[in-house]
């Protein structure tokens, strides 16, 4: 077996968050689950409607569900910031579609929504 190239510990590569428009921001470790608070790192502020600027109207939390990887269950809280249209007031979210896609055709990723 060749010997392996060690890098600096990157909790969104273990995770498998790369490419999914996520970065980890805390932790919360228990002996029988492990939450992970994340955020986006794509910003969303243009409407959809009109293409004008959203201002930021406070976050929500979607939840995410790892699927069966080791013994410890382990939940994604993402943030998720809320826009409002300055123009237009449409109401929007960051996307997230990437992170939670599974069950769509051609989806990858080992998250998927979490319930409760
Ligand atoms: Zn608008």
């Amino acid at each position: 077996m060749p010997k392996p190239a060690f890098v600096s510990p990157d909790l969104d590569s273990f995770c498998l968050l790369d490419g999914l428009g996520l970065t980890v921001t805390g932790q919360h470790i228990r002996r029988d689950r492990a939450i992970l608070e994340c955020g986006v790192t794509v910003d969303d502020p243009w409407c959809r409607s009109c293409r004008g600027r959203g201002i930021p109207r406070g976050t929500v939390v979607r939840r995410l569900a790892h699927l069966p990887l080791g013994w410890r269950p382990t939940t994604l809280w993402v943030r998720v910031l809320r826009y409002r249209c300055s123009d237009c007031a449409r109401v929007w979210r960051q996307d997230t579609s990437k992170a939670a896609d599974r069950g769509r055709p051609g989806a990858v990723g080992p998250w998927a929504p979490a319930s409760g």
